[in-house]
């Protein structure tokens, strides 16, 4: 075997191996247990939002690189696509990325955008989330749902500006597919004990296109597709964006800025 076929082979059995070892055994029970429906949020039409990074913002992304993130499931560099000053979900560039570095109490902004031509319906139709710590391999940790919930009826606890299957948006801010929406965040991290007790829950507070949608929400624990959240004893989390699998087309990201809180 030449030196360039041994790479080659390497190369696949990581690629079959890689997502076994990062996946989860499957959850038993009905997703749709987790699933409210109503009451609906109203809908709210945003004003401007506008939020260039200030002097002490740790600068996640520029529109130039993905030199601040990685693909999750190997530690590789990303695979999103960069053009025009903008990121895209690469569905089939390894998936899920996350920050190379780790957070523990921030403020975050950042932009997205459905495009235009999307299609599909409910949960597959721009899907997408912020992971506002990722603690593990795939759709570990606790998402702050992206899916384009103009005009696009799913679970409640579900549509965008949730923290997925636990906490309703207070309203339905979103712009039309086509158009830049912000989230800005505000996020204090979990305390844990030694024995990986919760000592302080984590809180999150969102502003959706310049309209408020959490406040100051307790967090009962990681979001999970399945079943009742629960907490996972972590120190510091990168910050992860999700690479969903539906068939819709990719959303896209600009803009994107933290800053460390105490
Ligand atoms: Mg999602």
């Amino acid at each position: 075997m030449t030196m360039h076929t041994s790479k080659i082979v390497a190369f696949a059995l990581l690629a079959i191996a890689a997502p076994l070892a990062a996946q989860a055994p499957p959850a038993k029970g009905n997703p749709k247990d987790t699933e409210v429906w109503t009451p609906e949020p109203k809908v709210v039409t945003p004003g401007a939002t506008d939020a260039a990074p200030p002097s002490d913002a740790v600068v996640l992304f520029d529109g130039k690189n993905l030199d601040q993130w990685i693909t999750v499931k190997d530690k590789s560099p990303a695979q999103w696509t960069v053009a025009n000053g903008v990121m895209t979900v690469n569905k089939n560039g390894g998936g899920n990325i996350e920050t190379k570095r780790s957070f523990k109490n921030y403020q975050l902004h950042i932009e997205w955008k459905v495009p235009e031509n999307i299609t599909g319906s409910d949960q597959a139709r721009g899907n997408s989330g912020v992971f506002l710590a990722s603690t593990g391999a795939g759709d570990a940790g606790y998402e702050l749902q992206i899916l384009d919930s103009y005009n696009n009826k799913t679970y409640v606890n579900g549509q965008a500006g949730s923290i997925y299957k636990q906490a309703i948006p207070l309203a339905n801010p979103n712009r039309k597919p086509g158009e830049w929406q912000t989230y800005d965040v505000i996020w204090t991290a979990p305390k844990f004990n030694d024995d990986g007790s919760v000592k302080t829950p984590a809180y999150v507070t969102v502003i959706f296109n310049g309209v408020l949608v959490q406040d100051h929400y307790e967090l009962k624990g990681e979001t999970l597709y399945i079943g009742k959240p629960v907490y996972k004893k972590y120190d510091s989390a990168p910050i992860k964006l999700q690479a969903h699998g539906d068939k819709s087309e990719p959303i896209s990201f600009r803009n994107i800025w933290v800053r460390d809180l105490p």
